[in-house]
């Protein structure tokens, strides 16, 4: 495992997944009940991004840091569930650079209400111990040292029966696509009600397709997928752009992340791109979470 996040941190692709991540929690919690969170990829939880890896590639360049200040209209109100905390984690909304990023568990701790619980799972050594430092000792979050395509089925569906899993794995080694798919699969047999966010890269889009549908196959209901382009060449040597697939997104939900992704794909944008939100199975049929 080379894979360090902390040299992508807050890059084009953490905004889109961010973002998105923030307003679903939001819409989730609309409702009362108790909801569990499973972030199974989920890397040392925050990054210093003046630090060395970070300055190394200078990500966060042509990611956060356009959209800093944050910008204000319809999109600064659908920005503002995730970039309000990016701004506490710094002490305050102000007009210079966040020094430090809060990563997926950080977000999700903070958007945690009290009858909520936060279970992280990170297999990397370092980032693992970085997790179990920081929330070691916080009664409504659990860390694991463990394998993310092996944790997902076996921890659905949470005692709650209402949540949202992420499942981010770095994509580094091939067969990384074909796990995911089938823990996925497995994982929806158990709990075809639940929330599953899955982030991916977008080099060859063409490359995709049989991935994608195999996945069809795995969640024959309510597959929702959006994608976020940077060019209008897109040659398969570069990362060209990402996507999320959501299983089971709440009811119109589907035209929040459409109005998210054409607000931020001018501001990410390196030369043209496009947006895509579209359901590869179901669609919004009926009022649900
Ligand atoms: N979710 C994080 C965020 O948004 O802040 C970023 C996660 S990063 C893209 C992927 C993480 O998965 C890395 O920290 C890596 O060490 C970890 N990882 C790689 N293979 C894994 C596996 N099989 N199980 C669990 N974690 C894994």
């Amino acid at each position: 495992m080379n894979y360090r996040h902390a040299f992508h941190a807050a890059n084009f692709a953490d905004v889109v997944k961010h973002a998105a991540l923030a307003l679903l929690v939001e819409r989730l919690q609309a409702k009362q009940g108790a909801l569990a969170f499973l972030d199974l990829f989920a890397g040392p939880g925050v990054y210093d991004l003046e630090g060395e890896a970070a300055r190394k590639t200078g990500e966060a360049e042509a990611g956060l840091f356009r959209l800093w200040p944050p910008p204000k209209g319809e999109l600064g109100g659908l920005l503002k569930p995730w970039l309000d905390h990016v701004a506490a984690l710094n002490g305050g909304r102000g007009t210079s650079r966040p020094k430090l990023y809060p990563g997926s568990p950080e977000l999700l701790r903070r958007l945690l209400r009290p009858q909520d619980r936060l279970v992280l799972a990170e297999l990397h050594e370092a980032d693992g111990a970085a997790l179990r430092r920081r929330y070691g000792q916080d009664g409504q979050v659990a860390v694991h040292r463990r394998d993310g395509f092996e944790a997902l089925p076996a921890l659905v569906p949470p005692p709650e029966r209402r949540g949202l899993v992420l499942i981010d794995p770095p994509y580094e080694q091939l067969d990384e696509w074909d796990r995911l798919a089938r823990a996925l699969q497995r994982a929806y047999r158990r709990w075809p009600t639940g929330v599953y966010v899955v982030w991916y890269p977008v080099k060859d889009p063409s490359a995709l397709v049989p991935w994608l549908g195999r996945l069809r196959q795995a969640v024959p209901r309510r597959l929702l997928q959006a994608e976020l382009s940077l060019f209008d060449e897109q040659p398969a040597w570069r990362l060209n752009g990402c996507g999320l697939l959501l299983v089971n997104p709440p009811w119109r939900f589907v035209d929040t992340l459409e109005v998210l992704l054409r607000g931020l794909q001018p501001l990410l944008a390196r030369s043209g791109g496009a947006t895509r939100v579209a359901w590869l199975t179901g669609e919004d049929d009926q009022p649900g979470t």
